[in-house]
Parts: C-alpha cells; structure tokens; sequence
C-alpha cells in the first residue's frame, strides 16, 4: 500500500508544505512533497459510515454519537487512517462503552475506522474526520 498525505483543513497538507523541516537538498527542498505531513494531528469526526451491520458497527454508532463534532488529539499513519485518542472522559465517562472501545482496539476495531473523505470506501465501516495539522488547529476552529 502507499503513502500519501492527508488534507489539512487549513494549510492543505503536505504538497503544500513542508511539516518535517527538510533541509536544501534533502527530502522536498522544503516546498512539501508526498511525505512530508505532520505526525500530530486534530480530528473533528463528522460523518459515520456503517458499510456492515455487525457487533462491533453498533459500539461504533454509540461510540460516534459522543464524539462527533469533538476536536480529538491523534497521530497519522501514513495510508489514510487515523489513530485519535480516545479517554473515558471523551465518552462522557460511560464505563461500560469505555470499555468496549478497548475490547475493539485489541481486537475488532476496523482499521479504517477514522479516515479522511478520500479515504472512505464501500467496504469498511469508517468514521470520516475532518484533519488540521496540530500545528495548524486554533481553538478558533471550535465556534465555526
Ligand atoms: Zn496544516
Ligand atoms: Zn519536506
């Protein structure tokens, strides 16, 4: 599978510019390139996919229900997905979903759960964000 960069909502991403710091001659030069995002990233969740009916769908959709909306703190992977922190108190402290979303990540988390909209497909069940660089979040973006 490839690598590819994700869309900041407020720079663009990575071929816009540059998040590693690369120096004259190495890497992009400094103007961005393919892989040059920011490891640290903001994620508002805003649409949920459920492509499958199955258990694990209907811990999603709960799961969805307090999240959305919420400016969540992740890192990228590099191929479309998303690894966002999840705490109890992001749950509104339910113990019991608490809970099962930990059970998932062992074990049945689908790995697209969290994905850009390009990176959405008809297979999996996803949860689509929209993405800031960490850098590029402002509190600001909350009251839109
Ligand atoms: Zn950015
Ligand atoms: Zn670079």
């Amino acid at each position: 599978m490839g690598y590819f960069p994700y869309e900041c909502m407020e720079c663009g991403g990575a071929y816009e510019r540059c998040a590693r710091g690369c120096e004259p001659g190495e890497g992009c030069d400094g103007d961005g390139s393919q892989f040059c995002w920011e490891d640290e990233v903001i994620c508002i969740p805003v649409t949920l996919q459920v492509q499958k009916k199955t258990y694990s769908s209907t811990i999603i959709t709960q799961i969805f229900e307090k999240i959305k909306d919420k400016p969540l703190s992740g890192t990228y992977n590099g191929t479309g997905d998303f690894q966002l922190k999840i705490t109890k108190e992001t749950l509104d402290n339910d113990e019991t979903l608490f809970k099962e979303f930990q059970e998932m990540e062992d074990n049945k988390w689908p790995s697209s759960i969290f994905v850009d909209e390009d990176g959405a497909n008809d297979l999996y069940n996803c949860i689509i964000v929209n993405v800031w660089c960490k850098s590029c979040y402002s509190v600001d973006e909350e009251d839109e």
